[in-house]
């Protein structure tokens, strides 16, 4: 996978068009459209979307990736309700927030199953993403001050090369000592000019002292809940 080049986040139109960030319709007003989505929260509940749905994700999968638009894992990994647990931010990167969250789950998982594997941490970084603005140093400087951020933590923050910074944010979330050896963790680089998702590391390949990382456990219906906990 080969290195990016940091992202051009001046008002330049020919950087803005290399990196995607162009508005789609430049002409047209940056109105927010909400009540289009409004509209189709209407027909999903007359539609009967939301029956059946259940709390622990069908498919064993807790996903971490970018909030970029482009990048919208119901899309791209054809999830449907139920299918996983989704956490997005800026890059998709593992914050403490996010190891927060997956110990959080893990730990209402361990109340139902006791013993074996839990579900599978998918950490997916993309190509052209925006993150790359954390390169820019007076992008980087302007945001540190906006936030109350430390500017030198910031530029960790940057995807340049997704292939490399997924595996840092997997080792990140396995020598996390909140994360219990049962959660399965895996790296993948999303392209957004292909369409395909290509395993960096897979969830077997990055277990410690060379354990190998089961298939996450099924639990029964209805196990799954915050009330006992
Ligand atoms: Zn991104």
């Amino acid at each position: 996978m080969s290195k990016q080049t940091p992202i051009d986040v001046s008002l330049n139109p020919a950087a803005s068009r290399a990196t995607g960030f162009e508005l789609a319709r430049p002409n047209e007003p940056g109105t927010p459209k909400v009540d289009s989505a409004f509209a189709r929260n209407r027909a999903f509940a007359a539609a009967g979307g939301h029956e059946g749905a259940v709390v622990f994700p069908n498919l064993r999968l807790f996903v971490i990736t970018c909030l970029d638009p482009r990048v919208d894992p119901a899309h791209f990994l054809g999830l449907k309700l139920s299918d996983a647990m989704v956490v997005r931010n800026v890059g998709g990167r593992v914050t403490q927030e996010v190891i927060n969250d997956v110990a959080f789950i893990a730990q209402i998982t361990e109340n139902v199953i006791p013993d074996g594997p839990m579900f599978e941490v998918a950490v997916i970084h993309h190509t052209q993403c925006g993150a790359g603005a954390l390169a820019d140093a007076t992008f980087r400087r302007r945001y540190a001050e906006r936030i109350g951020a430390d500017e030198a933590d910031l530029r960790d923050h940057a995807v340049l090369d997704p292939a490399a910074t997924v595996m840092s944010d997997m080792e990140r979330l396995c020598s996390a000592p909140a994360i219990s050896q049962r959660v399965a963790v895996s790296g993948h680089v999303y392209d957004v000019l292909t369409g395909l998702v290509q395993t960096i590391v897979p969830a077997s390949a990055h277990r410690k002292n060379g354990e190998t990382a089961p298939t996450p456990a099924t639990p029964q219906a209805g196990q799954i809940g915050f009330a006992s906990s």
